[in-house]
């Protein structure tokens, strides 16, 4: 019921969805009539740092390693970023590896993946994946419902891969670099906030190669994974852009704060519509989180089996 990735993803080898929706769909290939109906995947989506993560990820061992202090390197990237008008997440990337090269660190691909193991999680984090699992599989009464987990962060791509619930996710979409065409490590990808967006919309049209554009018009029915099947969990600004896409387009999003600090941003955001529900990060069964993903997960699964029926009706009618 909860599928798991199986091997690397977040790149542009990320399998298309017809091969795992185990619906008979032949890729490139469309049905004049389907064997069955096919929207039966749920797609919880994650922001990383500060949703998944207390700090942001490369404070648990970039910062450390070059010896920055996390408040003064950040408040030196947007300064920076502000006196040149440039993007705050480019210059960032830019900025801990001109730092790690001042000080004659060399930090290469293997070493920023190592990194991944010092990452730490809100509670309940690594259980979490199958405990909503569990409670899916006790939940579909309709046949067939897929689990997916994804990750659209502004993060690095390289530090995701090494922390232990990388595999929990069918793909992540991160910030990455490229290590062997220059000397310094240059952006290859960058996920902006706004950019973010793009990332739904490709889990939404299931266009998750990177090589492919994303752009073309796909009618509504013909889009894989419905906003309706899908939760947004995200911590705040940052998290905007993404959880009003959700929102506008019928899908969910959930907003979280660390627990025992201040939820004022989380209230905003309810308060302004941008998410369903707001909880403390705890992420262990039977916290409000928990609770309150189930509770969603219970209305995408009522509209599942509503959709079904729907389709069987009309089906018969032909
Ligand atoms: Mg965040």
């Amino acid at each position: 019921m909860s599928e798991q990735a199986t091997g690397r993803r977040g790149r542009a080898s990320a399998r298309a969805p017809a091969e795992d929706a185990g619906e008979g769909r032949s890729v490139g290939k469309r049905p004049a009539v389907k064997a069955a109906f096919d929207k039966k995947i749920v797609a919880l989506v994650y922001d990383f740092d500060g949703t998944l993560s207390p700090r942001p990820m490369q404070e648990y061992a970039f910062l450390p390693k070059i010896g920055a202090e996390a408040k003064e390197f950040w408040a030196e990237s947007n300064r920076i970023a502000k006196e040149h008008g440039a993007d705050i997440l480019i210059t960032y990337m830019h900025l801990l590896y001109k730092k790690a090269k001042e000080k004659g660190i060399r930090i290469d691909r293997d070493d920023l993946v190592a990194q991944g193991k010092a990452v730490e999680y809100f509670a309940g984090v690594e259980e979490w994946f199958d405990a909503i699992g569990e409670y899916v599989k006790i939940r579909a009464e309709s046949h067939g419902v897929i689990l997916r987990h994804y990750l659209v962060s502004s993060g690095l791509t390289e530090i995701v891969e090494g922390t232990s619930i990388y595999d929990r996710f069918h793909n992540v979409f991160a910030s990455e670099y490229w290590f062997e065409a220059y000397d310094m490590p240059y952006p290859k990808r960058v996920i902006t906030d706004t950019g973010k967006t793009q990332y739904l919309f490709r889990i939404n049209k299931g266009i998750e190669d990177l090589r492919v554009n994303i752009n073309d018009h796909m009618d509504e029915g013909a889009r894989p994974i419905p906003f309706s099947n899908m939760i947004y969990f995200g911590d705040g600004d940052t998290d905007v852009p993404s959880m009003a896409v959700m929102r506008k387009n019928g899908g969910h999003a959930v907003a979280v704060y660390p627990p025992g600090k201040a939820k004022t941003k989380c209230v905003d955001l309810f308060k302004a519509g941008r998410c369903d529900f707001f909880a403390p990060a705890d992420y262990r069964r039977g916290s409000d989180l928990f609770k309150r993903t189930c509770l969603l997960i219970d209305r995408i699964l009522a509209d599942i089996r509503v959709q079904e029926e729907v389709w069987r009706l009309g089906r018969g009618l032909k």
